[in-house]
């Protein structure tokens, strides 16, 4: 842990003996597979603009934390057209759970919140991407922005479920509480929420932008820092990182923005 470290973050469960962890998944890149039809589950309303497609994969496949997956729709007259969205749920062979932000003229994000619902099928391809991926085999600061959590919920869901959750530490930058995703799974020791506009009253912070004070604490010896969010926030928080110490070839970014 780097110097002027919070002590409110422990790496304590670094401790975890290895044959008390459950199985990480292959260190191989998975490859992206044919289009595939997968089955909508379920649901989640997030928040009032992010929903959870829980979606079981006709042809399954195990991600890596990190991958995304490109959805298609197709009208009957034959147009299509696709996204990309990160897998927000840990490492599983033969489900993944997207979340996806409901933008007001957005083509994709509105179909999937207006009409998508439980039991319909949609067409997916994926896991890609074999950069911006964790194995849960070396220290990682995670610095997201908004929907940018996505992927890095990933990441913390398989740091927590491989027993090694001091191995990953989060933060994550939100205009108000009501944006948060994920609000009840993701605090916890290795995570630290940044409230830009509103803060809840009982907060360590006012309000105000991502600072280097706020990352400090989470900086972990020669990790890798992955950032994701608008190109925007990508760019500050990258600058904090590099202002901070953390070498250029440390950091991954992955930018969700209008030409996504
Ligand atoms: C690797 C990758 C992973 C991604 N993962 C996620 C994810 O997990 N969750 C998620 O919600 N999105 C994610 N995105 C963004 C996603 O792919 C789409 O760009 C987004 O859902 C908008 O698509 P749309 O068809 O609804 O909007 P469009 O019809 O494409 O655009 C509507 C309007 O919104 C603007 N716009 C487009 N995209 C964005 C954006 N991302 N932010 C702000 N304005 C935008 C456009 O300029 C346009 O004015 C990811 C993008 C990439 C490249």
């Amino acid at each position: 842990m780097t110097p002027g470290a919070s002590s409110a973050i422990r790496a304590t469960e670094l401790d975890v003996p290895a044959a008390a962890r459950p199985a990480l998944p292959s260190p191989a890149t998975p490859m992206p597979g044919r289009w595939q039809s997968a089955t909508v589950e379920e649901v989640r309303e997030e928040t009032e603009h992010a929903k959870t497609f829980r979606l079981a994969l006709s042809e399954p496949s195990p991600h890596l934390a990190g991958q995304h997956y490109i959805v298609r729709l197709t009208a009957p007259d034959g147009y299509s057209v696709s996204r990309s969205y990160s897998v927000a749920s840990a490492p599983e062979a033969s489900h993944i759970e997207l979340t996806v932000e409901r933008l007001e003229d957005g083509e994709v994000s509105s179909y999937l919140h207006d009409v998508v619902e439980p039991g319909d099928e949609i067409e997916v391809r994926g896991p890609i991407g074999g950069w911006f991926v964790w194995r849960c085999d070396s220290p990682a600061v995670l610095v997201g922005g908004g929907s940018g959590v996505v992927p890095l919920m990933a990441m913390l869901r398989l740091a927590r479920r491989s027993g090694r959750p001091g191995l990953a530490r989060l933060v994550v930058s939100v205009r108000h509480p009501a944006d948060l995703y994920y609000a009840r799974e993701l605090p916890g020791p290795e995570t630290t929420v940044v409230y830009t506009r509103e803060a809840p009253p009982a907060g360590p912070r006012p309000p105000g932008r991502l600072g280097a004070e706020d990352l400090r604490p989470a900086l972990l010896s020669g990790a890798t820092a992955y950032v994701c969010g608008s190109s925007g926030f990508a760019d500050h928080a990258t600058g904090l990182l590099i202002q901070l110490g953390v070498p250029g070839d440390h950091i991954r970014v992955e930018r969700f923005g209008p030409t996504g």
